[in-house]
Order: C-alpha cells, then structure tokens, then sequence
C-alpha cells in the first residue's frame, strides 16, 4: 500500500495528560479515515467515466492495444482502490468498537506517531517487522 494514499493530515497534538486514544483522538482519526475513503471513492467514480469515454473502437491495431492495456491498468488500481476502502471500512469499526489503535497481535499501544502515517496499521512496528521477515522467508 502506497504511503502517497494518505494525504497528510494535521497531526493530532494530545493535551497533557491526556490518556491514549481519547474521544478527541478516535474522532481525529475517524476524519481521516472518512477523508481518504471520500478521495478513494471520487477516484473510482472518475475511472468508471474515463472507461465509458474512451469505450470507442479504434481502427488502428496499435491504439486499440494501448487502450487495452490502459484499461487492464485502470481495473488493477480500482481493485487496489476497493481493497483499500474495505480496509478503512474495517478500520472505521474498529474505532466503533474501541480497538482502534492497539496492535492486534500482541495488544501494546500502536502510537500515535505511527498512526498518523499509517492511519490503517493494526500492527505494532514490533510485530509489523516480525511479520514482514516471516513473509521474506516464506518468499524464499
Ligand atoms: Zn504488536
């Protein structure tokens, strides 16, 4: 998933003493997450018209494969799109059921730091890099 996804939001400066993932917290990252679902979906909307725009026959052989491969191009980003929305979806309820920002393997604080960049991680780094060494030695 690309990082550039997230447009960078004023990041979230707690008061003192205030405690992790407080209202005002949940509600901060509840924006930002509506706000790139919104983008994604207005992404998607523009790729459906672009198709149905450019949805003529060329005469051309080599026109006509260009424009395939721009559309098979098209179709994998709005896969990746709908993966993503799915994702943020998922992530929206867990700030309904209270889970948002605890690592979901082992329980600790994600941070808030983290978050910020990664408004959708469900890892902690800790376990984030375990799993992404895991992957590599599966890979091999
Ligand atoms: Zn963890």
């Amino acid at each position: 998933m690309p990082q550039e996804m997230y447009k960078q939001a004023t990041p979230y400066i707690p008061s003192k003493g205030e405690s992790y993932m407080s209202s005002k917290q949940l509600m901060h990252f509840r924006n930002i997450l509506e706000g790139i679902k919104f983008e994604l979906g207005q992404d998607i909307d523009r790729t459906v018209h672009t198709m149905q725009d450019e949805a003529t026959i060329f005469a051309d052989p080599n026109d006509r494969a260009s424009q395939e491969s721009d559309m098979a191009l098209e179709l994998r980003n709005r896969d990746r799109e709908r993966k993503l929305i799915k994702k943020i979806d998922e992530t929206i309820s867990k700030i309904d059921t209270g889970d948002y920002g605890y690592c979901e393997s082992c329980g600790v604080e994600i941070g808030l730091k983290r978050l910020e960049a990664r408004p959708t991680a469900t890892l902690c780094i800790d376990c984030k890099t375990l799993d992404e060494i895991r992957e590599k030695q599966v890979a091999k």
